[in-house]
């Protein structure tokens, strides 16, 4: 090994591989971090976490001016707890969970962590508190081991592995070629789908942030990979608060809350068995919809 690791150069070295890169914004938010963010507060102070509770309080948000997407959104994400956001496609779920890192700010309303508005806080300590998993899971060129600690620059071997374990990656990865050291992206090994989102999660997790913004995934897996990556989630949200935009049943049944998204506003909430209840409501009919696997 001729050069000391340093995360500082790294990063530099991925801003211009992204620069250079047309890539989908959508798929780098992965990479917290790099991403531009709203202009931070004159008077920003850190955030402080305790309950890691999140409040969105009369949320308006649209991409242009001419076409609200959020419009008036009240949702309350309990610390510790999972909060699932469920809806037709379009209803602006993925939008509220950028909202949360503040790829982008709302038109009006508030955002709060613990009662502290976001907006007025440092980027660094927001950004410290988060973790994102994507829908779909951006590998770069690099190794498995870079890829991994890109969630956390300063993260040792031992952090990169114990992550990836509890993303039940660890085996995939001792198979492959050369460990953590073997090289992915378009130069690389080429992994499945459900290996990539392992991966993934894997990166999310070893930034061990108190918050896990969750974009599922709607690509089928295969039946095993499906049991993989249901479990390396199910460790990743252990412990944390969780929003998560989720497609699968299982991960909307097991959710302590469910928020019903339709045309930019809160349609329904509450538990599944409290939404499945009511016969007429929107909940009930998108889930007759779903078969039950
Ligand atoms: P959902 O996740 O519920 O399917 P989204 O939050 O992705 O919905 O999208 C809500 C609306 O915002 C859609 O009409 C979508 O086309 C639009 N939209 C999403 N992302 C962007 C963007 N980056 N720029 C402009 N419009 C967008
Ligand atoms: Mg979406």
């Amino acid at each position: 090994l001729l050069m000391a690791y340093d995360p500082a150069r790294r990063l530099a070295k991925l801003q211009v591989q992204m620069e250079r890169a047309v890539v989908n914004a959508r798929m780098i938010y992965e990479l917290l971090d790099l991403q531009p963010l709203q202009r931070e507060h004159p008077d920003a102070k850190d955030l402080v976490v305790t309950k890691a509770e999140i409040e969105l309080r009369n949320v308006v948000f649209g991409y242009n001016a001419k076409e609200p997407i959020l419009k008036g959104v009240n949702i309350t994400a309990e610390g510790g707890k999972t909060t699932a956001l469920v809806g037709p496609s379009g209803a602006g779920k993925s939008t509220i969970i950028s909202l949360i890192p503040r790829f982008y700010d709302p038109a009006d309303g508030t955002i709060l962590i613990d009662g502290q508005d976001i907006a007025k806080v440092t980027k660094s300590s927001l950004r410290r508190h988060l973790a994102y998993v994507s829908q779909q899971p951006y590998l770069f060129e690099g190794t498995i081991r870079d890829n991994i600690r890109y969630g956390r620059p300063e993260a040792t071997d031992q952090d990169v592995e114990e992550a990836a374990k509890l993303a039940y990656a660890h085996d995939f990865i001792l198979a492959q070629p050369m460990g953590y050291d073997t090289p992915v992206g378009e130069n690389g090994v080429t992994l499945s789908g459900g290996q990539r989102q392992r991966l993934s999660i894997a990166r999310a997790l070893v930034r061990n942030a108190p918050i896990l913004l969750l974009d599922e995934a709607t690509s089928a897996l295969d039946n095993e990979s499906e049991a993989a990556v249901q479990k390396a989630l199910e460790s990743a949200m252990n412990g944390r608060t969780v929003v998560v935009v989720a497609h699968r049943l299982s991960t909307i049944v097991k959710a302590d809350k469910i928020v019903v998204m339709a045309d930019g506003r809160v349609a329904e909430e509450g538990s599944h068995e409290e939404l499945a209840r009511r016969r007429d409501g929107l909940y009930a009919r998108l889930n007759n919809l779903q078969s039950p696997n």
